[in-house]
């Protein structure tokens, strides 16, 4: 078992922006990417693959996921809110990042989807939002975080771990 934070990217011709619209990481950095269309599966077979995408990183602990093969058999199920919730699942993770030595590694699942990117973009405006009022009441950090659960559930042949997400 493990949990960790989910970010959200929505991606315009391989320029990122996070839930607060903003082009640059805490550090600076621009979320930007190599390739410009969807990297979805079937963006790469397309002729004609979406201009814009999301991309959802999933941070968890390298112990529970941590090379190519382990995320490529990961699933991730969202709005996993109660039992008979609907079933919303991404396949096939990547790994985004992996640090063994510090037991953290990054899963990332791109789509075009517009309806779950957006979804799932509008869930992080929200966090951001709460955040930002949890902040001014108590002038502190916000702990609050889009918490995941992994668990070792078999959900079907295919993946051997599932990831559930909740926000
Ligand atoms: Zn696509």
């Amino acid at each position: 078992m493990g949990s960790g934070q989910m970010s959200v990217f929505k991606l315009i011709d391989g320029c990122g922006y996070d839930a607060l619209g903003v082009q640059y990481n805490a550090l600076g950095a621009k979320y930007e990417r190599r390739y410009k269309t969807c990297p979805c599966k079937n963006c790469l077979v397309s002729e004609n693959p979406s201009r814009v995408w999301w991309e959802i990183i999933l941070l968890t602990a390298a112990h529970v996921v941590y090379d190519e093969t382990e995320a490529s058999a990961t699933s991730c199920r969202l709005f996993y809110d109660k039992e008979d919730s609907p079933l919303v699942r991404l396949e096939t993770m990547s790994i985004e990042y992996v640090n063994i030595d510090r037991d953290f590694c990054g899963l990332k699942y791109a789509t075009c989807d517009a309806t779950l990117g957006n979804r799932l973009y509008a869930l992080m405006e929200h966090r951001f939002e709460i955040g930002k009022r949890i902040w001014q009441k108590y002038k502190g950090c916000d702990h609050s975080e889009n918490l995941f659960s992994l668990s070792p559930t078999r959900m079907d042949a295919l993946s051997s771990r599932s990831v559930s997400a909740s926000g």
